[in-house]
């Protein structure tokens, strides 16, 4: 039977969305196989964050150091193939994050285990897992098995697997020594770098006007912020936008740009691309607006409108304007 493993992602104190993830495709995981599930937690006094994995996981695995503190991709690996190296057969999930992605594929070097980027579900045939992978911008699926592969590190695309917390569980907390704790690291945390704060905070709205490449080369940007005021909201946008300079980098949304967590998106002329998805958090009421039926984003939109963006919005604003009186 494989073990099931999660790794927890924390920055300034706080747990990470993607550790809620990787708990949620790991609960999965495990149940299908009959497994184990335990949460690997790697940093300094972390004994806060120990005891809240504990309430939604039976393990916590957890490796105190100062060398710990901050993110850093040589001392995980070190700690991570000391901690795993008798516990196998096992899968170890992760979420999806620049730092992930920065550790996964070295680790699973280190580990000789298989990889498995950006998996989407989990299947279990006859104990064999199997992972699907969305590849080409969502256009095909690929079922991914591993030959002759003891060991897997997989990541996740973020967005994938919904996490509810039950907090009703009592996990078992156990401390691992560190193997890095007298020796010295090549890499070295310096200093957090915080991003661009404009005079618009998507992150915090509750209410998102989110435009895309759909709005045509010679956009007129009054009717878009025009229908982002009507509903309350504030404008955001798709990279292209950035990349076109009609709107500043802190206005979009995705895993390159600023992470949201509203009640309420409308995309416009945006196809769904993961990138910019991966940025939605919280699973807010997603409204989408393009010409194309066949746009992924109509796989994630509750509601969705077929049709010319162009046409739409100004009804939309004529509707609002009508309810309003
Ligand atoms: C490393 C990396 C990081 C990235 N980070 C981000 C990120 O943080 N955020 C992000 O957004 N992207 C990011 N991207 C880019 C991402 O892959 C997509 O290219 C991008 O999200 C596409 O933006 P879009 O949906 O606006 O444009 P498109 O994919 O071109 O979609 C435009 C949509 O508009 C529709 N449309 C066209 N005309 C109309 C009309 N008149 N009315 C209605 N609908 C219409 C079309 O049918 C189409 O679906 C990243 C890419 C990479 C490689």
């Amino acid at each position: 039977m494989k073990n099931v493993f999660v790794l927890a992602e924390h920055r300034r104190e706080k747990l990470r969305d993607t550790t809620w993830d990787a708990i949620a495709a790991g609960r999965d995981l495990a149940g299908k196989l009959g497994a184990e599930l335990t949460v690997l937690l790697l940093g300094s006094n972390v004994d806060p964050l120990a005891e809240q994995l504990a309430k939604e996981c039976p393990k916590v695995l957890a490796v105190d150091d100062p060398k710990l503190e901050q993110f850093n991709s040589e001392a995980f690996i070190k700690v991570l193939v000391a901690l795993l190296k008798d516990r196998g057969p096992y899968v170890l999930l992760m979420g999806s994050s620049n730092s992930i992605i920065d550790l996964a594929p070295g680790l699973s070097a280190f580990l000789d285990a298989a990889y498995a980027p950006d998996c989407v579900a989990f299947e279990v045939e006859d104990g064999r897992i199997m992972v699907l992978r969305q590849i080409y911008s969502y256009k095909v699926n690929a079922l991914v098995s591993f030959q002759n592969a003891e060991n897997v590190v997989a990541t996740l695309r973020s967005g994938s697997f919904s996490f509810t917390p039950s907090g009703a569980v009592a996990g078992a907390i156990e401390k691992a020594p560190s193997p890095i704790a007298t020796e010295s690291l090549r890499k070295r945390f310096l200093k957090y770098v915080e991003a661009e704060k404009g005079d618009v905070d998507i992150a915090s709205a509750d209410i998102i006007v989110s435009i895309g490449r759909g709005i045509g080369d010679e956009p007129d940007m009054e009717m878009f912020q025009g229908l982002a005021d009507a509903m309350g909201g504030v404008l955001a946008c798709s990279r292209p936008i950035v990349d076109k300079g009609l709107l500043p980098k802190y206005q979009q949304v995705g895993t390159s740009g600023v992470e949201v967590k509203p009640k309420v998106y409308v995309a416009l002329g945006i196809s769904g691309a993961f990138q910019h998805l991966g940025g939605i958090k919280g699973n807010p009421l997603l409204i989408a607006v393009n010409k194309d039926a066949k746009a992924p984003i109509f796989r994630v939109a509750q509601y969705g409108i077929v049709g010319n963006l162009l046409d739409v919005v100004p009804a939309l604003q004529e509707k609002i304007k009508e309810l309003k009186g």
